[in-house]
């Protein structure tokens, strides 16, 4: 470690992580909520624009595919 960098604190605060995407970010409120618990979360991912970010999807990323019926 170098001394000079003791102004260099490591914090652990609430973050959020999308489901859909993998997007990782730390959403805009005042700091004690960012230690504390957070009010309310974020309605939809800031990157791809999911308001499902926080649910994984049930079946995977595999597509049924059914050409039997055809
Ligand atoms: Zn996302």
């Amino acid at each position: 470690m170098n001394n000079k960098e003791k102004y260099k604190i490591k914090k652990v605060v609430n973050a959020f992580k999308c489901l859909r995407c993998g997007h990782e970010w730390i959403p805009r409120v005042e700091l004690s909520q960012l230690e504390g618990e957070l009010k309310e979360k974020p309605r939809i991912c800031p990157n791809c624009k999911s308001a499902y970010w926080d649910l994984e999807k049930k079946n995977g990323t595999k597509k049924e595919v059914k050409n039997n019926g055809k």
